[in-house]
């Protein structure tokens, strides 16, 4: 007999929701990690690195137990809008009869939670090094801390760069990107009022509401060179430059947190299902531009997916053809959204009155035009028939 039905490698949002949905479905599951969860908490306790999570992914965390003493801020409304562009997409909830459109909460809180929970369902081990992997016609082997542990299937869900990915030979096509992003949390002079802001001019900036009124997280997208000299700045600095880039939107910057650094760059895998036995999820799979704020939220439709596959599975997880269509339709989803991404970088790169003017008129006609705006709003909440392609 194998020693477990599923080995998930890695216990992020993604691969720890994966785990306790096989467990659910009746899954003998082992999820294995690198590291332990830890928290970049600033001075009210607030973590910088925070995620804004579809209405989809919402009540799939909610069915898990997920988001119980996990703090939310509603998203009402996101307001996009350009340096010397004259047009704004505002999107609304309420023109569509929705509460909300997003809720921003806290990565590594979550992530405990999650763990808190797996530790009642599923086998742990982490730290823990995943030291070979060979795949077999009727199982998969892993080395993990030099011993070997057996399953019907392996799910990978190490983030970008998987070690696993690599060990196997599987391509992932990884679209390198010379930005980075800046995440933390500031203090503003007027309140938010659940309402999101981007602002595309000096990179690419997105304000996300937090549970205080006045309280907002930060992810700015810069070229490496605007990125090196906003990181050197200090807070006082930082703060100027940051309300000259926002146009005073939310009015005077205050305080100012830690700042973090993260890499951008967009990448994805050759198959999502690249041996019969072998599934791959979350990050591992598809890395988008965090512009989107959409990586947790595709990664929570992989889970869907897998979870709607078992579902219909009576027998070995890794039978031919049982994760063909998932793989099929997940890989889809993923270059469609990394095309997507493709396009706003293009068409907001591009300058110059005429582009501009172009650009604008494009604004325009989708902010007044319902039906395409609607559907384009539903397909960002997790609700739409793309967000639904498993
Ligand atoms: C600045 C920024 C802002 C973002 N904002 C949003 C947002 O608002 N909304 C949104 O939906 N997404 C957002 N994202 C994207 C989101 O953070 C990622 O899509 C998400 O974290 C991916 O989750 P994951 O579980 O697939 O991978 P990860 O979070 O990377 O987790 C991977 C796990 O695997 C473990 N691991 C790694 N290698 C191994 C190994 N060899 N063996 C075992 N374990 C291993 C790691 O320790 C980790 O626990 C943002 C990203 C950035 C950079």
């Amino acid at each position: 007999m194998l020693d477990f039905d599923v080995i998930v490698t890695g216990g992020g949002i993604v691969g720890a929701s994966a785990a306790l949905c096989l467990a659910r479905g009746g899954q003998r599951v082992l999820v294995v990690d690198s590291k332990v969860p830890e928290r970049t908490a600033c001075r009210d306790g607030f973590d910088v690195r925070t995620v804004a999570l579809s209405p989809g992914s919402i009540s799939l965390l909610q069915s898990l137990g997920a988001l119980e003493d996990v703090r939310r801020a509603p998203i009402n409304r996101i307001v996009v809008w350009e340096s010397e562009g004259t047009a704004t997409i505002d999107f609304d909830a309420n023109e569509i009869g929705a509460e909300t459109l997003a809720e921003v909460v806290e990565s590594n809180v979550l992530v405990e939670r999650l763990w808190t929970i797996l530790t009642d369902r599923v086998a742990l081990r982490a730290p823990s090094t995943v030291d070979a992997v060979e795949h077999f016609r009727d199982r998969v082997e892993l080395v993990i801390d030099k011993n070997v542990v057996s399953a019907a299937c392996l799910v990978v869900a190490e983030g970008r760069r998987s070690a696993t990915l690599q060990r196997l030979g599987i391509s992932v096509r990884d679209y390198e990107s010379k930005s980075r992003a800046i995440g933390t949390v500031v203090s503003t002079h007027r309140p938010h009022n659940g309402c999101a802001l981007q602002h595309f001019g000096d990179g690419i900036l997105a304000l996300l509401p937090l549970p205080e009124e006045r309280r907002i997280s930060v992810v700015w997208s810069l070229p490496a060179e605007r990125h090196a000299q906003v990181m050197a700045l200090d807070g006082g600095g930082f703060a100027a430059a940051l309300m000259h880039a926002s146009e005073s939107a939310l009015g005077e910057i205050r305080e100012v947190e830690e700042r973090v650094s993260f890499p951008i760059g967009q990448s994805l895998v050759s198959d999502f299902n690249p041996m019969p036995r072998v599934v791959v999820i979350g990050d591992a799979a598809r890395t988008i531009h965090p512009l989107a704020g959409q990586g947790v939220n595709l990664g929570l439709e992989d889970v869907r997916g897998i979870e709607a596959v078992v579902g219909h599975l009576n027998g070995d997880l890794g039978a031919n053809g049982v994760w063909r269509q998932f793989a099929i339709k997940r890989r889809a989803r993923g270059r469609m959204m990394l095309g997507l991404m493709d396009f706003f970088d293009r068409t907001y790169g591009a300058s110059g009155p005429y582009g501009r003017w172009v650009r604008n008129l494009g604004v325009r006609t989708l902010n007044n035009v319902p039906t395409i705006k609607y559907q384009l709003m539903r397909e960002a909440m997790g609700v739409g028939p793309l967000a639904n392609l498993y």
